[in-house]
């Protein structure tokens, strides 16, 4: 008699055929090539499609898309500048997000054309980055007069930087007449943020008692304006206290040469509280620096900082592509770490040569 332990309880069966899941016929259709003058024209229309296919060439690394997004800003450059460019930072969950969703609406709801860039060198697009999230801004996410995009992906602040800087001159293009850059306040990209914006917004929190602790001083000194955000309930008066804090505290900071007195507000973004305020103070730091020249004066220097940055970079990306510098490198790194060369001196073999 057969084992019993090795008699199967499963019997098989023939089984019918499943049905396919996909449709055989269903082919992805390829989105149309665009030339340089559809992008443009599709641009200069305000189109936001468009728009975002060409912020896609410039977010690319792909040699022939730099080179399709070059020809784009440059033909984009005469129809860009007209735009206040507003730079917004403060340490995750001080509520970034949702002082943009409402501040924004109300500019929309008075007319304004607004596009929302992000910053954020950490964070890969996929790990959620800055404006990545779809549940944020919900509201102006649909707004049909505002234009939100994520932070470009990369981990090189430079590079993400520049891609930026590039979509602000399409948007401006496209007929936005504010654009705001978001960026988190945790490291360098205050810096880069504040190179490209013509007014820099630092978001706070009222915190228990040692108000200056969390903030960097060096950031606080890049603020045209700070305001302390979730001013609302119990938390009202917390923030006013604040506020006198910061407004002690930045007497002591050597005062702009662009004759600004920096303000220190409370708001609420999520009760909409004081957002006018908000707007009232950039409206008057652009009245007094259009009047006394300094607007004009930082862009200008922001165009000279673009100049050094695209040498630095056109150079850096002539050196690294060339795949003889790339043999001449990895025959060096051997060397260098055998102390049989310096790396100065390896350096200077590499770079006189050239
Ligand atoms: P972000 O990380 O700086 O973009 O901050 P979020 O906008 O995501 O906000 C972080 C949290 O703070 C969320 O739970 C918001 O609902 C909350 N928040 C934002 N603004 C306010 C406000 O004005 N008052 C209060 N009470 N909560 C707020």
């Amino acid at each position: 008699m057969a084992n019993p332990y090795y008699e199967s309880a499963l019997t098989e069966r023939a089984g019918v055929e499943q049905p396919m899941q996909v449709n055989p016929n269903f082919k992805r259709r390829k989105k149309a090539e665009l030339t340089v003058d559809d992008y443009v024209k599709g641009i200069l229309d305000g189109d936001r499609t468009i728009l975002s296919r060409a912020i896609t060439m410039i977010e690319s690394e792909n040699p022939a898309h730099i080179a399709i997004a070059q020809t784009i800003i440059e033909r984009c450059l005469p129809h860009s500048g007209n735009s206040l460019r507003i730079g917004i930072t403060g340490v995750p969950g001080v509520g970034k997000s949702t002082f943009i969703e409402s501040f924004g609406g109300m500019l929309t709801a008075q007319g304004h054309k607004l596009a929302v860039l992000a910053i954020d060198p950490s964070s890969e697009r996929t790990k959620g980055s800055i404006l990545g999230d779809k549940t944020r801004m919900e509201t102006l996410s649909v707004d049909p007069n505002a234009f939100i995009r994520p932070s470009p992906s990369g981990s090189a602040l430079g590079g993400v930087a520049r891609k930026t800087r590039e979509s602000i001159i399409l948007c401006e293009a496209a007929g936005f007449d504010i654009i705001i850059v978001e960026t988190v306040g945790v490291g360098q990209s205050e810096t880069v943020v504040k190179s490209m914006v013509d007014f820099f917004l630092l978001l706070m929190l009222a915190g228990a008692g040692d108000e200056l602790q969390g903030i960097k001083r060096g950031i606080m000194e890049m603020a045209d304006a700070l305001v302390i955000n979730k001013a609302d309930g119990d938390n009202l008066p917390k923030a006013k206290g604040a506020a006198s804090q910061y407004r002690a505290a930045l007497k002591l900071f050597p005062k702009s040469d662009n004759g600004w007195d920096v303000p220190v507000e409370v708001c609420s973004a999520r009760e909409g509280f004081a957002l006018d305020k908000v707007w009232q103070i950039i409206q008057d730091f652009v009245t007094l620096t259009k009047g006394n020249g300094s607007f004009e004066r930082t862009r200008n220097e922001q165009l000279i900082n673009i100049f050094y940055h695209w040498i630095e970079y056109t150079l850096h990306n002539r050196f690294y592509n060339n795949e003889s510098t790339q043999t001449k490198i990895e025959a060096l790194l051997p060397l260098i770490q055998s102390k049989q060369i310096s790396p100065y001196a390896a350096a200077a073999q590499l770079t006189e040569t050239r």
